[in-house]
């Protein structure tokens, strides 16, 4: 058990990412404390979000290395294909997994069940301490250690803090870290539903003037719905009665899977994009949404989440094994020099595609109709993307190569 004042580690957030991270420096043998705002029980029986995660392979890896996989995999649906189209128009791009190796791109879980797994993962591990309805009334660093107090009077410390805390993270403006903040003003709508018609593990992206329609594959010939359009219209569908919001969907579908059951009401996700200016300050490093929020029309937000664990965990382990500062700065440069570039070029991406998509503006239609039917065409480009998809692209950390997480291990 840690020390009760003092840990290696000081974690704010124990959401999808800070309890994997929590789980990864664990396995260092490195000791952490995780103060998460959420009482334990609501964590516990998770309100169902409708999220359903587009995990990557190399996030698959991630969590086999932190030992949560196979009650995962047990819920997990094999993305095989993805299927890229304008709406109306005849040009798409088909990716198919066969075309960069034989395994799926990634897998669809929903979010309750990967959130509990890894909460069940952090609390059984040696050294891990986690603080459930935390409510953080101060934040102090120095030469010496991050300090966290909380307003119930309790107050810890420890060589590094890891901020975890989310998209419109308040430790970050707390720690005077600017962030760039766009509103996309559009919603996204989320849902699962059954249908009459196999998916064959085809994840669908039907670009839509006003975003992007994204049917994903879940087990039980059941896909998860994430529909995008501006927030006032979204507003105004979501307010509909479940039968009518079931009907627009499957008119949105055109009948792709046949007949259509709503399993639970929609949720609807204001998108915003957040950048930090920068994902390091003295002794303290932003990880997950805090650090980079992205539009989630590539399903990639929380695989770069789970980067930003694999490198961190690495990070520490090395400097652990070597007897170093655990909170140097030389470790937090590293850190932002190997995470900021990969999150800002995901960032972009995702961001231009939205752009380039998401409008109805003639002259753009054009070119995206015949960029689409060229695309189909470009191979090593094709390629390229498709290994981006399995998150195996870049300069990989250990974890993701099968490798302990130090040298000197
Ligand atoms: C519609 C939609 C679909 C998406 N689909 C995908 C997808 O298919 N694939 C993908 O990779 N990503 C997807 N994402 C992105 C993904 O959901 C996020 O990247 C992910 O939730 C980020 O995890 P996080 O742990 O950083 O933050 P969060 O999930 O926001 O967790 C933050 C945690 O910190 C806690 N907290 C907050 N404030 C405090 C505080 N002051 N003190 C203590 N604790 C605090 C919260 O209670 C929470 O537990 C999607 C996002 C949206 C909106």
């Amino acid at each position: 058990m840690a020390n009760p004042s003092r840990t290696d580690v000081l974690i704010i957030g124990g959401g999808l990412v800070g309890s994997a991270m929590a789980t990864a420096l664990a396995s260092a043998r490195v000791s952490v404390r995780v103060l998460e705002r959420g009482a334990r029980q609501t964590v516990y029986q998770p309100r169902n979000d409708g999220r359903v995660s587009a995990i990557s392979q190399a996030s698959a890896r991630i969590f086999r290395h932190l030992g949560v996989w196979a009650p995962l995999e047990a819920a997990a649906e094999p993305i095989l294909d993805i299927r890229v189209a304008d709406q109306g128009a005849q040009a798409h791009v088909h990716f198919d997994h066969r075309a960069v190796g034989d395994a799926p791109f990634g897998y669809m879980i929903p979010n309750g069940l990967i959130r509990q797994t890894l909460q069940e993962a952090m609390e059984a591990c040696d050294g891990v301490d986690v603080i459930y309805d935390a409510v953080v009334a101060d934040l102090d660093r120095d030469a010496f250690r991050a300090a966290v107090s909380l307003e119930d009077g309790r107050s810890f410390e420890a060589s590094l803090l890891l901020v975890a805390d989310g998209r419109y993270s308040t430790m970050r403006e707390r720690l005077g870290i600017p962030a760039r903040l766009l509103d996309y003003d559009q919603t996204a709508m989320v849902c699962t539903i059954r249908h009459a018609k196999p998916h064959h593990g085809v994840a669908v992206e039907l670009f839509q003037p006003a975003g992007p329609l994204a049917i994903l594959p879940m087990t039980e010939q059941r896909s998860c719905i994430v529909w995008t359009e501006t927030t006032a219209r979204a507003q105004e569908i979501l307010a509909l009665p479940e039968d009518e919001f079931t009907a627009m969907l499957a008119e949105a579908m055109s009948g792709y899977l046949g007949a259509l059951e709503l399993l639970g009401a929609p949720y609807g996700y204001p998108l915003h994009l957040v950048q930090a200016d920068r994902y390091v300050a003295q002794r303290t490093a932003l990880i997950g949404d805090a650090a980079h929020g992205i539009h989630p029309i590539a399903g990639q937000g929380v695989n770069l989440g789970y980067r930003d664990v694999a490198v961190m965990a690495e990070l520490v382990a090395e400097a652990r094994s070597l007897g170093l500062d655990l909170g140097a700065w030389s470790l937090l440069e590293h850190y932002q020099r190997w995470r900021r570039f990969d999150a800002t070029a995901m960032m972009a991406t995702t961001d231009i595609l939205n752009r380039l998509f998401s409008n109805d503006v003639a002259p753009l239609r054009l070119v995206r109709r015949a960029g689409l039917s060229a695309f189909e065409r470009l191979t090593p480009v094709k390629n390229w993307f498709m290994l981006t998809a399995t998150g195996f692209t870049g300069d990989l950390p250990r974890m993701l190569c099968d490798e302990p997480l130090s040298s000197a291990a």
